[in-house]
């Protein structure tokens, strides 16, 4: 069966090609799958926009487009185990981490179905009582959803989920690594009964089956998770119509740990701040700020701890976490590293591929060892740029002023986090980072009934739709005159 998804059908690419999908913990062959060419692109958009004018989506009744979301997903727990296979298979992640994250786009979808028909819009009082004023929202039109790879499903989901809600059509385009679950979500919307053309699904590479979102001018607003290069190049291309634009793209999220922190607890947590997913998340904590008087047992800890880390496969029980996605993004991490070596970093633990001696059985993926680099500052391109790794820079500061002004002193504002058993302390602090999610004694937790989005370089704010529908919606002032003709200003 054809794989891009068009009008309600599934069809070949006219302009595309055919792709390669391997999985990154062995180099197997998962699967061919079909890819879009601009012009692929430009179909689906046009199929989106038929839908949209032509209804009967956006004016379908938001409890009814509610239920949709709710019955899809019921669709998701059925399909559940299937759908954590594909994403592991994908991705390489742990099939343990797969299965959190299906259920994670559960919660995306109930969340969305439940919220789907709240906040119908309010009257003004005008103070004119032959004036009747509504404030209603309205779909934004056709959105053109693109997404990456480290969390596949579930960050189409953040954007599919409340897109739809507010009454919107969209193409979606998932990373061109991993498309195997947004194909599968393709057939549990239509199964669960949406309108063909509302939702569209192109694969292929960015500047091919992607980059026609943002320049069309049919497409209404463009919602991008990826890196910060790319972000920048897509903002510019959508100038040129002057479309809404939410980014949610990189980070490089300090976790500040003061000395007078759990320090057991902390360190657990920088190792799952950065080594979860192999440091491919884009909150990761891969910034370490430690206070100086405890820099030293603190960082041979969480070097003899980071030295244990078990790497595997999806399906080895014993892993604890997985390969780098691609052959070209470890490449990126080895130049990072060597650039942090270069410029005065000391290597800790780590800093190469596992050879098969130590680690019999990952020749054939794309692993990449735990790495701590110590002797890290702020000056240096290590501590500023994303590696998108398993690669921890350790930096120290002195007292509460340092610890801010070094984790501030970053292009991006993602998150970040604040370890200490002062609460007051860790409020202040909390309260002087320029970042869209500051945790204080935890890391990663998130809930789609709260806000995420980046300060600074990190993104356009909050990112579409967790949370509410405002950025879905468009808000119209709908201003009724009762009584015009009592009214008129030349009426002599
Ligand atoms: P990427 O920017 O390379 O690609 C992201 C998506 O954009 C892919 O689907 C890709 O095909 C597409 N794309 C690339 N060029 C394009 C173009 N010219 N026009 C249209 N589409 C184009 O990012 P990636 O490597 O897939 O993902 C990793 C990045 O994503 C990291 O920087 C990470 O921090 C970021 N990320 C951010 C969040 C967040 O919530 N802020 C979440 C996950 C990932």
């Amino acid at each position: 069966m054809p794989d891009l998804f068009v009008d309600g059908e599934w069809c070949a690419p006219v302009a595309g090609g055919r792709r390669a999908i391997h999985c990154p913990a062995d180099g197997t062959l998962v699967a061919e799958v079909d890819e879009a060419g601009a012009d692929d692109t430009r179909a689906a958009i046009a199929a989106a926009h038929r839908a949209f004018h032509a209804g009967p989506w956006p004016g379908t009744p938001a409890r009814e487009r509610g239920d949709l979301l709710l019955r899809v997903a019921d669709l998701l727990v059925r399909d559940k185990a299937e759908l954590a296979r594909m994403e592991s298979l994908d991705t390489g992640k742990r099939l343990v981490e797969s299965e959190y994250d299906i259920d994670d786009v559960v919660g995306v979808f109930r969340h969305y179905g439940r919220i789907a028909a709240e906040d119908a819009g309010r009257v003004v009082d005008t103070g004119n009582p032959d004036v009747v004023s509504r404030i209603v929202h309205e779909p934004v039109g056709v959105c053109g959803l693109i997404a990456p790879w480290n969390y596949p499903l579930l960050q189409v989901a953040w954007k599919v989920a409340p897109c739809l809600a507010a009454g919107n059509t969209f193409v979606l385009k998932p990373s061109e690594l991993t498309p195997h679950t947004a194909i599968h979500l393709m057939r549990l919307l239509t199964e669960a009964g949406l309108p063909p053309g509302v939702g569209n699904l192109v694969l292929g590479a960015g500047p091919d089956a992607g980059a026609p979102l943002a320049e069309d001018p049919r497409v209404d607003l463009v919602s991008f998770t990826g890196g910060l290069a790319t972000g920048r190049r897509l903002m510019a291309a959508a100038a040129g119509t002057v479309k809404k634009v939410a980014l949610e793209l990189g980070g490089k999220n300090p976790n500040i740990v003061f000395a007078d922190a759990d320090l057991e607890v902390a360190l657990d947590f920088a190792l799952t701040a950065v080594f979860l997913h192999s440091g491919q998340v884009c909150s990761a904590g891969a910034r370490l700020l430690v206070e100086e008087s405890i820099h030293d047992d603190f960082v041979d800890a969480l070097v003899a701890r980071a030295e244990r880390i078990r790497l595997g496969g999806p399906f080895d029980d014993e892993a604890e976490t997985g390969p780098l996605t691609s052959g070209a993004h470890r490449d990126k991490v080895e130049a990072y590293v060597a650039a942090g070596l270069a410029e005065g970093a000391v290597l800790r633990c780590g800093g190469r591929r596992p050879d098969d001696a130590e680690h019999p059985g990952l020749a054939g993926g794309y692993y990449y060892l735990p790495t701590v680099l110590d002797g890290c500052s702020s000056d240096m391109s290590v501590t500023q740029d994303e590696s998108f790794g398993p690669v921890l820079t350790v930096e120290t500061f002195a007292d509460e002023d340092e610890a801010v002004r070094i984790a501030n002193d970053s292009i991006y504002g993602l998150a970040g986090a604040v370890w200490t058993q002062d609460a007051g302390k860790g409020q202040r602090v909390a309260g002087r980072l320029r970042m869209g999610t500051v945790w204080i004694n935890d890391y990663h937790p998130y809930v789609p009934q709260a806000e995420w989005g980046g300060f600074k370089q990190s993104g356009t704010g909050r990112e579409l739709g967790l949370a509410g529908l405002e950025e879905y919606r468009e808000t119209k002032h709908v201003w009724h005159n009762i009584r015009p003709a009592e009214q008129r200003w030349f009426a002599g």
